[in-house]
């Protein structure tokens, strides 16, 4: 059955998951509509311009920006983020980098590229292997064609696998994730004096974002982005 599916899926054309009109996944029309996370602090939720987490708000915290699409609890963004990662929809996540890129160049005065690079969050290889692949590699190899911005797939490295962190406590996630990252030795000078775009499908609790933006910025990362699909 699953393969049946499967070659359904292939062969049959996209279609916009709240139109159903076809060509797109998510259409730009109804992408506006669902798109409606006006540039925010992440910390605080206020408004912020170009998605700048404000300064009283990040006194423990490492990232600088949080941009974000939209939110998970819109039931056709929910939709589409499951099917491209549970179900080898690929190509629903280059809609989602298009809209992301789009975002990203009005929320960032990118005017050199050689500024940024971009980094996915990796997935311990046991999982990876489970699944088949890893959301945010597919996405941020989307992002990386869209804004010829260098891709270093092998900079960060996930050394541990972590349990479900959303039922745990905030204290017990640091502590369980803090030693889950390490950044690849071979490839440590590209973070100096750079800013980094990290890239991924949903955010559920800060804590990965956290320890991940921490490890970056004590190796010598000058900025750390987040730009994301959707969040709670
Ligand atoms: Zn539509
Ligand atoms: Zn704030």
């Amino acid at each position: 059955m699953k393969i049946i599916k499967l070659i359904k899926d292939i062969i049959a054309p996209k279609k916009c998951y709240s139109c159903h009109e076809e060509w797109h996944f998510l259409c730009l029309g109804c992408f506006r509509m669902q798109h409606n996370f006006n540039p925010m602090c992440y910390i605080c939720k206020g408004p912020s311009e170009n998605f700048w987490l404000h300064g009283w708000c990040t006194w423990d915290v490492f990232y600088d920006k949080v941009i974000i699409l939209t939110h998970y609890s819109n039931e056709v963004i929910q939709k589409l983020i499951k099917d491209a990662k549970f179900y080898h929809k690929k190509d629903i996540f280059e809609d989602f980098a298009r809209y992301l890129t789009k975002v990203f160049i009005k929320n960032e005065t990118y005017a050199n590229k050689d500024d940024y690079i971009i980094l996915s969050v990796p997935m311990f290889f046991t999982r990876k292997l489970k699944r088949g692949y890893n959301q945010s590699d597919i996405l941020s190899g989307y992002i990386s064609d869209k804004l010829k911005i260098d891709y270093e797939k092998k900079l960060l490295k996930r050394v541990k696998n972590t349990r479900q962190q959303s039922k745990l406590s905030k204290k017990v996630r640091h502590f369980n994730l803090e030693k889950a990252f390490k950044i690849n030795k071979k490839y440590v000078d590209k973070l100096d004096n750079i800013k980094v775009i990290l890239v991924d499908d949903v955010i559920s609790t800060g804590t990965t974002i956290d320890v991940i933006s921490k490890l970056l910025k004590e190796n010598g990362v000058k900025e750390v982005i987040w730009l994301v699909i959707a969040s709670d």
